[in-house]
């Protein structure tokens, strides 16, 4: 797949499921992490409690309150808890989701001796 670089900008898109820097996009153009491309983001409410409405700009996806306007997606991924419905590494991308296991999990047991050196 071919995700075009963008030079000219200086944002950095998150994942809306997981916070982590978004280098890919799901079905609805919502930049999202490799783990999490197949997620979709459900209902999102504004802060005054309308659903909102998701758009596509020049810039990327936005929202839009019949009350308030439109707003970011960082700005509703603060007024939303956005939580993948299928959860974390499911999917085929068995590679890569071994991949990045071993990059997050950093796990410490007890069971290894050099923790109590
Ligand atoms: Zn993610
Ligand atoms: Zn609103």
């Amino acid at each position: 797949m071919h995700i075009p670089k963008r030079y000219g900008q200086s944002r950095v898109d998150m994942c809306p499921f997981c916070r982590k820097h978004a280098t890919s996009m799901n079905s609805q153009k919502v930049p999202v992490c490799q783990s999490h491309k197949k997620e979709t983001l459900g209902d999102l409410k504004c802060a005054c409690g309308s659903t909102l409405d998701m758009l596509h700009g020049k810039f990327g996806v936005f929202f839009s309150c019949m009350k308030c306007g439109n707003m970011n997606l960082k700005k509703v991924m603060e007024l939303n808890a956005i939580k993948p419905a299928a959860g974390d590494f499911k999917g085929d991308g068995t590679t890569q989701n071994s991949r990045q296991a071993g990059k997050i999990m950093i796990t410490v047991r007890s069971d290894d001796p050099r923790y109590f050196d």
